[in-house]
């Protein structure tokens, strides 16, 4: 089957190649699907990896008709990237089935980015009447296009706060007059399409909360996998606070009140829960503590030591608060008639659905003390968190039940997927490390300084020297990549002058952007721009997901090994484990040097100005060009004779 659709493939599109990586891969797809079995593909750049899996996904579905595949990924734009590739998966699919209905997606996005109609209905009196009618207009169109309706679709401009009133709350689906054409009604919960494509932080979410909502798809692929550990431990970080705490309680109040509860009751039981219970009033006056303990600390956020055991009292007196506080309010219900009645029962289970986050809560600090981390954090509205995060995906519930794939460009560690699996609590039946279709030993050329450590008193000067006698090698296209913004911005400083005057001198006119002063998309047009000659001064983010092909971009000059700097409590948990540190720096390090060469044709050399690569410890990073017999020179000439030459 899976050559049958090649076929078909061939003839829809001529130019359409197979290469030898990726039909290696769609074969290991293939079986996966077939027999249910948990794979991980490592497919660097031009493997072509999202056919790699479409296509055995198509020939799965000529046999079964009910075969329902989730995707995954990090990135809008690879989102994007796989909408226009299952549009042609449907051409190939119609032309080999053509009495069958095309297959159907669905994407499914975060719960504020769809429109609500009882949300607007309600808050219309709040918005200017022009805008009302655009809103009515829009969705008039959306419906007749069968479009969904949210954010995205609106097309036209709104403010933050317009938005707020438009998007979904909570959803009540039961009283709800516009549910049966409700866009996240039917992408959350009814979606019955051949393909849903989500993030990796939904695609948890609802993996850990709610029961069984991925049961009915027979396979999962996660493209852009080296995101998924560190997307895990942030979906399962709970947290409590004052607002929340209060919050619940008053939730019950409204609940009262919307089914017709005595006033005096209502009063009587918010009085002993919100406002006087000890339990709460404990509970705050223990957060507040630490919130003076921040101020002093002059931090936004911090780790701090916590009493184990008054922690965990506190959480226990909570867990009771909300069981006797549910109980009661039962209680107060003014029938048995009205006990019994649908809509009260409903609405009194959405609201018992917010406790079950005190549940987890509980349930992860009491696992043993090595096993998770408990941390403070204060949001952006000032409120003082306390969070509680798992050491590790091994202490939580398997989270991966039916047949997987995990891919991505960096993926492997010492030619093998098992260790990133092991992290993910998943063994493998399929570990494929695919090598690159580019002849890399011919497309590129390492440059790896001795002259700079960043352990010297005299780092920033070395730097400064060698980035800028690089960067007059002509008029190459250079990203110049940094792990500080602050070290980014006075390397920026220092040389801009520089690099522009010499370039004039030249007879060349040189564009030097800065990431955090220039527009993204400025910068981007301006590097494909043939008669633009360009240097880029970026931090992590121009590490990945940036594609300029060809001549657009010929140069990058990494400044320092990528370990992280942990700013952030998840990372430091994530770093305590030397292997994770280990092989997160090695995939940003891979990550910068696949921004180079994205296609046959493209050429350029890969400078890294940190003499720690030399060292033992980080052999790891050398192999990379080693295994395929790039050349790694500590010369400036070589670099710029290879540039010569391609010239
Ligand atoms: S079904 Fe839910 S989300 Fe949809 S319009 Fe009604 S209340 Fe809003």
């Amino acid at each position: 089957l899976l050559e049958r659709v090649l076929d078909e493939l061939k003839n829809a599109l001529p130019h359409f190649e197979v290469r030898r990586e990726q039909y290696e891969m769609m074969k290991n797809v293939s079986d996966a699907m077939n027999y249910g079995l948990k794979s991980a593909v490592h497919a660097p750049t031009g493997t072509g990896k999202s056919f790699g899996y479409l296509i055995p996904f198509l020939a799965m579905k000529l046999v079964k008709q009910d075969y329902r595949i989730t995707i995954s990924t990090y990135t809008i734009n690879l989102q994007q990237q796989l909408i226009k590739d299952l549009q042609l998966i449907n051409q190939i699919y119609s032309k080999i089935k053509p009495l069958e209905k095309p297959l159907t997606y669905t994407i499914l996005k975060g719960r504020s980015n769809y429109f609500c109609r009882k949300r607007f209905l309600e808050n219309q009196d709040d918005l200017p009447v022009s805008f009302s009618e655009k809103v009515n207009d829009k969705l008039v169109s959306l419906k007749s296009l069968n479009q969904a309706l949210d954010r995205q679709n609106m097309g036209f401009k709104m403010t933050s706060s317009q938005w707020e009133l438009l998007t979904v709350e909570s959803c009540k689906k039961t009283d709800c007059p516009f549910f049966a054409d409700c866009s996240y009604f039917h992408d959350y919960f009814e979606s019955e399409s051949d393909v849903v494509i989500t993030n990796h932080a939904l695609y948890f979410n609802r993996e850990l909360f709610v029961k069984d909502a991925w049961s009915d798809f027979s396979f999962h692929i996660f493209d852009e996998s080296h995101k998924l550990e560190k997307v895990v431990l942030d979906t399962s970080t709970f947290d409590l606070s004052i607002n929340k705490i209060e919050g619940w309680a008053k939730q019950g109040i409204s609940v009262g009140y919307k089914h017709g509860f005595e006033s005096a009751k209502i009063n009587a039981w918010s009085s002993k829960y919100l406002f006087k219970h000890p339990t709460v009033m404990k509970f705050k006056a223990g957060l507040q503590a630490i919130d003076k303990r921040l101020e002093s600390n002059d931090s936004s956020l911090a780790k701090l030591r916590f009493n184990e055991r008054t922690i965990h009292t506190m959480i226990q007196e909570l867990y009771d608060w909300q069981r006797e506080m549910f109980h009661e309010f039962h209680e107060t219900v003014p029938s048995d008639e009205k006990k019994e009645n649908e809509l009260y029962k409903e609405d009194r289970n959405n609201w018992g659905i917010g406790f079950g986050e005190l549940h987890e809560f509980k349930s992860i600090f009491e696992l043993e003390e090595e096993k998770r981390v408990p941390w403070v954090e204060r949001n952006d509205f000032g409120d003082i968190l306390l969070k509680v995060t798992p050491t590790s995906i091994i202490h939580l519930p398997p989270l991966f039940k039916n047949g997987v794939l995990f891919t991505s460009g960096t993926l492997a560690q010492n030619d093998s997927n098992k260790e990133f699996a092991a992290r993910l609590n998943v063994e493998l039946d399929i570990d494929n490390v695919l090598s690159t279709p580019f002849s890399l030993a011919e497309q590129t050329i390492v440059y790896a300084s001795k002259n700079v450590n960043p352990r010297n008193a005299d780092y920033e000067e070395q730097l400064e020297k060698e980035i800028t006698e690089l960067l007059l090698n002509g008029d190459l296209k250079t990203f110049v990549l940094f792990t500080s913004t602050q070290l980014m911005e006075r390397m920026y400083n220092k040389l801009k002058n520089t690099l522009i005057l010499h370039a004039k001198e030249q007879g060349f006119v040189l564009k030097v952007w800065l990431q955090e002063r220039n527009n993204h998309i400025e910068i981007m047009n301006s590097f494909r721009n043939k008669n633009d000659k360009s240097v880029l001064f970026g931090t992590l983010s121009y590490f990945e997901g940036i594609d300029l092909q060809g001549e657009s971009l010929t140069q990058i000059i990494l400044t320092r090994l990528p370990f992280s700097v942990p700013t952030h409590p998840v990372q430091e948990i994530l770093d305590r484990n030397q292997q994770y540190s280990k092989w997160e720096a090695l995939i940003r390090f891979e990550q910068a040097f696949g921004r180079l060469i994205r296609t046959r044709s493209d050429y350029g050399s890969f400078n890294i100005l940190d003499s720690r690569i030399y060292e033992n410890q980080n052999t790891d990073f050398l192999q990379l060009f080693k295994k395929d017999s790039i050349e790694i020179t500590d010369e400036h000439d070589k670099i710029k004779e290879f540039h010569k030459k391609r010239n």
